[in-house]
């Protein structure tokens, strides 16, 4: 399947230089639809997985005090252009009997950024994939990030971070409510 998937991939790519008047002989050019090919099945390695599957070392635990990861840094591509977004992203949850090795959430969020994707989507997803994963009491999931196909075409403004935030959860009754747990979130430490 992988030798399929890697020359149909290093076909397109070399009819891709060809329509943009390239020749995909020239000696630079040469090994690029192999290169490409690969690097295609790496970043979209993701297709087809559940983000939640990441999250397969949870831990019996009885602290109800907020996890925080903050500046995990991804990479995705924007579906509309099939160019990059990439920046940082702060995860917190609540548990509630419930923990997960910490390299498990950011696995998580790397498996959802392997395919063609839109920010605001991989928010909900990371935060739906650590909901279903350790049923906390409440999830928040920001990310920050550049999009290339607004620095480098189009309105062409570089520096620009959209921000997306996702929230999940029953916040109601605990020590943390929505806005103290996005105010730890977003705090400089
Ligand atoms: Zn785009």
């Amino acid at each position: 399947m992988g030798i399929t998937i890697q020359s149909s991939i290093e076909h397109i790519a070399a009819d891709l230089l060809i329509a943009i008047g390239e020749d995909p002989q020239r000696q630079g050019l040469r090994e690029t639809p192999q290169r490409v090919a690969r690097m295609y099945q790496e970043l979209f390695s993701g297709v087809g997985v559940d983000p939640q599957e990441a999250i397969d070392a949870v831990f019996d635990e009885e602290s109800a005090d907020p996890v925080i990861l903050r500046n995990v840094p991804f990479y995705s591509m924007c579906e509309h252009h099939l160019l990059p977004f990439f920046g940082s992203a702060s995860l917190a949850y609540i548990p509630n009997g419930r923990i997960a090795g910490i390299s498990k959430l950011s696995r998580a969020l790397d498996l959802a950024c392997r395919r063609p994707q839109v920010q605001e989507r991989l928010t909900g997803q990371v935060a739906d994939a650590i909901f279903s994963a350790l049923t906390p009491r409440g999830v928040v999931v920001e990310l920050a990030a550049e999009h290339l196909c607004m620095a480098m075409r189009g309105v062409q403004k570089p520096g620009i971070r959209m921000v997306t935030t996702a929230l999940r959860g029953d916040f109601a009754g605990g020590q943390w409510d929505r806005d103290s747990l996005l105010s730890l979130l977003r705090r400089d430490v």
